[in-house]
């Protein structure tokens, strides 16, 4: 196994200066778009046979969002590919001065298995925007989709800038040995350690989308219905496997009694009674993950739900009211169908125990005080947030989307990502015209003086 001919291939390319041109890289945004318009089926189709994805649920996380992404990015990108003028001070004149957006060459992206689709063709469309060649290196746990895009890619984009190679843990670490130009992986924190650590043999840039336990906080001002509705959407979209799901809820002893019955309301709303023949609820990506998943049931008392089926990799809705916050389901980034709800005595000490912890992808807070959110806002470090809603932030397209700390580094979405992937170039041109001789030695008295002054102006 040995890629280096495939990567020498699209750094030759990059080096032909193809792929700067905004007329190829225009072209392959709207081939991406045909990508996902033209074979909706069957990407909705490998997104059922991966995780059970509902179609709707796929459309709109997925293939729509994708197609979106290029709308957004079309619409945009002559203007941030544009120089962009920055004044010149007088030491510096005369003279002129601007940042010229530059690609990086070629970007390896390695995408998660629980958006499978959107996870490399968001950074994709970001990629090419910058004008980049890529690699492509789906999850190997959504063999379906990682199956399609490897077929799909070489038909519709360039095959000498954009190529896909399939595999596991033994084909990334192969790629990883390779002198990308950017690495953008997405998953989890232990694997980021061994992405980053390769790409700083070679002084890679790396982009890291990673995961963590997103907390929310729900206030007794709060609409519990709508905050319930809400809620249980973010919490059980594709089964919980939703890198900015809420992990947790922080209430008061009062208010949980109440969210706990409005929650259960909104499941049987939105999933009905046989929710384990519903189509419109995913399932777990595979057996690991859901045992992984089902064992931290005993964690807690349940209070809605607990039903695990290992042959289909079912895990029902289910609500866990006040585990240990140094059990299992409160130390793991949970990454399914359980939400944890833990009592706390005020709005305090919900912001110090987030804070006592690493810092999340999301953070959430429902409250009608303003004062309340705005402390939450000021407060608490996370990569996101969204107030009295959850996830909805990702459907913004120039809110830049990453995390910070242990959730990650770097961030795409609209120009954050068309920024991420150049390389922001300083250009600072001169005229040929003769210079006042302060810089130049000999130094003297007189020359610092007028310096000093010079430097204020
Ligand atoms: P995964 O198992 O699909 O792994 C991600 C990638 O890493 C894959 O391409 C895989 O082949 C590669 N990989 C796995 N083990 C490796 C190894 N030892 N060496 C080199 N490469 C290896 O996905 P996952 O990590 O299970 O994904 C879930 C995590 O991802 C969660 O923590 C979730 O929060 C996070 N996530 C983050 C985002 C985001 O945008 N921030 C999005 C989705 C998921």
């Amino acid at each position: 196994m040995n890629f280096a001919k495939q990567v020498d291939v699209h750094k030759a390319y990059f080096n032909r200066q193809i792929t700067h041109d905004l007329a190829w890289r225009k072209k392959q945004l709207l081939q991406i778009k045909k990508l996902v318009t033209e074979n909706e089926q069957l990407c909705l189709d490998a997104l059922k046979a991966d995780l059970g994805k509902p179609a709707l649920e796929a459309w709109i996380t997925e293939v729509s969002y994708v197609a979106g992404d290029v709308d957004h990015m079309l619409k945009h990108l002559n203007k941030w590919a544009k120089k962009r003028k920055v004044s010149t001070p007088v030491v510096a004149q005369p003279g002129r001065s601007y940042i010229q957006p530059e690609p990086q060459g070629t970007v390896l992206i390695m995408g998660a298995w629980n958006y499978p689709l959107q996870l490399v063709l968001a950074p994709l469309v970001a990629v090419i925007a910058a004008g980049n060649c890529a690699v492509i290196k789906p999850s190997e746990l959504s063999p379906a989709t990682s199956a399609l895009l490897a077929k799909l890619i070489p038909q519709y984009l360039d095959k000498k800038a954009v190529s896909v190679i399939e595999g596991g843990v033994e084909e990334t670490t192969e790629l990883l040995t390779y002198p990308f130009d950017h690495i953008m992986y997405t998953g989890n924190g232990q694997v980021g350690r061994i992405v980053m650590t390769a790409a700083a043999k070679h002084l890679i840039p790396v982009t890291l989308e990673l995961g963590g336990k997103s907390p929310v906080y729900v206030d007794k001002s709060a609409d519990l219905t709508i905050t319930a509705q809400r809620l249980a959407w973010g919490k059980w979209l594709n089964a919980g496997q939703t890198c900015i799901a809420p992990d947790y809820i922080l209430t008061t002893k009062d208010v949980a009694e109440n969210l706990i019955i409005a929650l259960k309301k909104q499941i049987k709303s939105m999933f009905g009674d046989d929710i384990k023949h519903n189509p419109h609820y995913g399932r777990i990506v595979n057996r690991r993950h859901t045992e992984r998943i089902a064992s931290y049931m005993g964690n807690g008392e349940i209070v809605h739900g607990g039903e695990v089926d290992l042959t289909t990799n079912y895990i029902e809705p289910t609500i866990i009211l006040n585990p240990a916050l140094d059990s299992a389901i409160m130390t793991d980034e949970i990454f399914g169908a359980l939400l944890p709800i833990i009592t706390i005595d005020s709005f305090d000490a919900a912001k110090t125990l987030v804070k006592s912890r690493e810092k999340p992808l999301s953070a959430y807070i429902f409250s009608k005080d303003s004062q309340q959110t705005q402390s939450w806002i000021n407060e608490i470090s996370s990569g996101s947030q969204c107030i009295n809603d959850v996830i909805m932030f990702n459907a913004v397209p120039d809110l830049p989307f990453g995390g910070v700390g242990p959730s990650g580094m770097g961030q795409y979405s609209g120009k954050a990502g068309f920024d991420n992937f150049s390389h922001l170039k300083s250009v600072l041109y001169r005229p040929f015209l003769k210079d006042l001789p302060v810089r130049f030695a000999p130094y003297t008295k007189l020359k610092f003086k007028l310096l000093r002054l010079i430097r204020h102006l």
